[in-house]
């Protein structure tokens, strides 16, 4: 019996520790709830502001009720920086509302772990390479480490995993395949062992500035002369595919000689093999549409005859105080920094619901600016939404209902319809934090139906599609079941007079740091 009583402990503990990390960090269960939502409504209402047109668009799927969706991911040779951040819980709501929408969305976020080079020029060292020569580090430990920290960073903001995360270096062979279409398609030349983009040839049948809408006059005027040992083409022209020097790395044969391809030919290559030749929508940050995205564009026509993407969606930047965050002006945060409140502009540490709340109170498309003040009042107002909603078991109905549910939920639908307006969905989210307080305080009726809804919108919205939990309570509910389980193991163990049971729970708790306390009421915990 004490045998079996230490091995369900022993179960229940590791399941506890489980279900901790899930919470802290791959945010599983909500990704549960997330695919456990049923298909609502295939929405004909939604509109995305398009980066192509300019303008708002109805989103029309070309293959409905399947969405593709890429988004540029990180490089992974340091610390995902928060603007990166922004990036991805944006697409990360745009994500959970076309799921909730009831699209089958086929999400593809790359890793850049190989060929980025610095300040997006074509020549110059590998990134990885030149860092795992700082850090003495092979160049894949470097992927590994920084791989590891994206994701851990991303599953405390609590994001959906995508459903597909393919590395550049995987798809080697892609790209070449890729090169060599283009250049059997009259787009690339080959110079010494590096392929480039003939950007001029391209032009004249094709419109290379399309996503931007800027003068290719101005895009020459603004780029740095050929200088004479250059041997490109045409000043716009890029790398499809790079000569490695002898002391690099990072290397892979191909037709052109021993070499690596171009940051810009990875994303084609991979959106094009997992999401075909055209797919819905592809975003990023908006840094990337003048040269990354535009130069994605010119690949795939070049290629394949075709725009890559129906509509192209780009987050705003970061700003800090209002001046532009950058690492240089010294005004830039890492993630932990804002979480641990380790900065010199933070008061104190934000906690990462807190920061994705403050994050999603700002439209995607519309700078958000970083404050001690600003994230100060948004931690306040995120509190007073999650302390209303711990307020929802508690509610009582009554026989006739004073609100219409059915009406919020089409204001809150409304919202997100008109291209993921977060801040506009919390503003209505506060009209329920009135009406949970109201309900809770008996001067607001609702019945047992208009119950039943309020926590299905709140479920909807606020956990599954916002994706937020209370950071406060969550773990806590889950160990609190489980103490209580632990408990009424040992009590039973007890009744039966197997002491030598009871005392082994007592006492492996203790090892673990919990105290049982035994009184005439029954047994409380605590930890130390
Ligand atoms: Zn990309």
């Amino acid at each position: 019996m004490s045998f079996l009583a230490n091995r369900i402990l022993k179960i229940a503990w590791n399941e506890r520790k489980l279900l901790n990390s899930q919470n802290l960090l791959s945010g599983v269960p909500c990704t549960h709830k997330t695919y456990s939502l049923k298909i609502k409504r295939m929405s004909s209402n939604l509109v995305i502001y398009n980066t192509l047109s300019r303008k708002k668009e109805i989103f029309e799927p070309i293959n409905p009720p399947m969405v593709g969706l890429y988004v540029c991911g990180p490089t992974v040779y340091s610390d995902v920086h928060l603007g990166n951040c922004r990036t991805f819980v944006s697409f990360d709501l745009i994500y959970r509302y076309l799921l909730y929408s009831g699209y089958k969305v086929r999400y593809v976020r790359n890793i850049t772990d190989a060929g980025h080079l610095e300040g997006d020029r074509d020549e110059g060292d590998d990134k990885f390479a030149k860092k795992a020569k700082l850090e003495q580090l092979e160049p894949m430990e470097i992927v590994q480490k920084y791989t590891i920290g994206f994701h851990d960073v991303l599953r405390l903001f609590n994001t959906l995993p995508p459903s597909i995360e393919p590395t550049a270096t995987g798809h080697i062979s892609e790209q070449i395949e890729m090169v060599k279409q283009i250049i059997a398609n009259g787009y690339a030349y080959e110079v010494n062992g590096t392929v480039y983009f003939d950007v001029e040839k391209y032009s004249k049948n094709n419109d290379y500035t399309i996503l931007t809408n800027r003068q290719l006059e101005d895009m020459l005027n603004n780029t740095r002369e050929l200088g004479g040992q250059d041997e490109k083409k045409g000043r716009l022209d890029f790398a499809l595919w790079i000569k490695a020097k002898p002391e690099h790395i990072m290397r892979w044969p191909s037709p052109w000689g021993v070499g690596f391809p171009g940051w810009h030919i990875e994303c084609s290559a991979m959106s094009n093999k997992y999401l075909g030749h055209q797919f819905d929508i592809h975003g990023g940050g908006m840094d990337l549409a003048a040269t990354h995205h535009t130069n994605e564009i010119a690949q795939s026509q070049a290629c394949n005859h075709t725009n890559p993407a129906k509509y192209w969606m780009h987050t705003n930047m970061l700003t800090v105080n209002g001046a532009r965050m950058s690492k240089s002006a010294g005004n830039g945060f890492l993630p932990r920094e804002l979480f641990t409140g380790d900065h010199p502009l933070l008061t104190r540490g934000y906690s990462p619901m807190s920061v994705r709340f403050f994050m999603l109170q700002a439209h995607y498309r519309s700078t958000l600016d970083f404050s001690n003040e600003a994230l100060e009042a948004s931690d306040k107002g995120y509190r007073r939404l999650m302390n209303a909603i711990a307020l929802l078991p508690k509610l009582k109905a009554s026989a006739s209902s004073e609100v219409d549910f059915e009406e919020i939920k089409q204001r809150f639908i409304a919202a997100m319809n008109d291209d993921f307006n977060s801040p506009v969905l919390i503003a209505e989210l506060f009209e329920v934090v009135r009406i949970i307080n109201s309900v809770y305080d008996n001067k607001t009726k609702i019945d047992a139906k208009g119950l039943a809804q309020l926590n299905t919108l709140v479920n909807d919205f606020v956990f599954n599609i916002l994706g937020l939990k209370d950071d406060q309570t969550e773990n806590n509910g889950d160990l609190e079941k489980l103490m209580d389980f632990i408990i009424k193991l040992r009590q039973e163990a007890k009744a039966s007079k197997d002491y030598a049971t009871s005392d082994l729970i007592r006492n492996s708790l203790q090892e673990m740091g919990f105290q049982l306390k035994d009184s005439k009421e029954g047994t409380v915990w605590s930890k130390s």
